[in-house]
């Protein structure tokens, strides 16, 4: 039987603006199993980033449950939350701008172990220090190290130290690599999936980037303007993609196999405000396919076992 480490139900974020409220989020569900991971896909401002940080309660969602572990986060009282926290990590897109520059690699280790009372002595804290940097693959010398001497990769080899220090269940790894080159992407995700495997993490792995979730993730969900637009299992969302806008992302994925590379699908027109959207289609203003019953926002609905889509039009495009 699955064993459901996060279910996330109604979520809703709201943000207050001159002109009216920012639909941040807007009313998405969905489950992730333990030891596995869901890949949370969109554009910038698609609303992502807020889901991340609302489930671990960085920011405090307008309604909704959050349930971890059996526990509905939102109900949580800041002593229960602060607990609750231990086993929820994040590990940040841009190493450079989350670790304080004045501190080595072992002071900002050790930090969140030191903060949160984990060990009582210099030594103990050491040791530990020394099996995290060991367990994310940077070198005892650079114990003493600052990170603007480091590169990228092992800045956010720091960062993912840092997430490991509480030992956590479940890590959100927001946009983790997309400051990386390439080369190190890939040896970041590598390490990621496998302390997956060694640990049994469960992953929320936030990215604009399908390219990079298709072989790490065991789900995917497509984000578009707060609203969850298409859920799949991994495989079946790229072997069967059905949103329009899901298909215009994965038309962009260049197919490394001479020959194979399908039509781009381009994506006009003027992305709809988040402001008060009212109650049509989110792709609405962008979509090849868009009609009148469109002006209604369409439900995300199971259209084959465990394949949601929200669209009116699945069986005509
Ligand atoms: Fe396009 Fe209409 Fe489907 Fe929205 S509901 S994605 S506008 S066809």
């Amino acid at each position: 039987m699955a064993d459901t480490i996060l279910e996330v139900k109604n979520l809703t974020k709201y943000f207050k603006t001159k002109r009216g409220m920012l639909h941040a989020v807007d009313d998405i569900s969905f489950k992730l199993e333990r030891g596995k991971t869901l890949g949370l896909v969109g554009e910038s401002g698609c609303g992502k980033s807020t889901t991340g940080r609302t489930i671990l309660r960085l920011i405090e969602p307008t309604s909704g449950e959050i349930i971890f572990e059996g526990k509905d986060i939102n109900k949580l009282n800041k002593r229960e939350l602060r607990h609750a926290r231990k086993d929820m990590q994040l590990i940040f897109q841009d190493p450079y701008s989350s670790l304080d520059p004045r501190k080595t690699v072992s002071q900002l280790i050790s930090e969140p172990i030191v903060t949160n009372k984990i060990l009582k002595t210099k030594a103990e804290v050491e040791e530990r220090v020394a099996e995290l940097m060991a367990t994310v693959g940077l070198a005892p010398r650079l114990f003493n190290s600052y990170p603007h001497e480091l590169d990228g990769g092992r800045r956010q080899r720091i960062g993912i130290a840092r997430a490991l220090a509480m030992e956590p269940k479940f890590i959100i790894c927001d946009e983790p690599v997309s400051a990386l080159d390439v080369s190190i992407q890939a040896q970041i995700l590598n390490l990621l999936k496998e302390l997956q495997a060694e640990l049994g993490l469960s992953f929320i792995f936030i990215t604009h980037d399908l390219s990079v979730v298709n072989h790490f993730s065991d789900e995917i969900a497509v984000m578009y303007l707060g609203k969850i637009v298409e859920k799949a299992p991994s495989e079946e969302l790229f072997a069967n993609p059905m949103h329009p806008y899901t298909k215009a992302l994965l038309s962009a994925i260049p197919i490394p196999e001479l020959g194979a590379q399908k039509e781009r699908i381009l994506i006009k027109g003027e992305i709809s405000s988040p402001i008060e959207p009212g109650n049509e289609c989110r792709f609405y203003k962008r979509c090849n396919y868009a009609c009148d019953r469109c002006r209604e926002l369409p439900a995300l609905e199971e259209v084959s076992p465990n394949h949601f889509v929200a669209c009116h039009r699945l069986n005509e495009i």
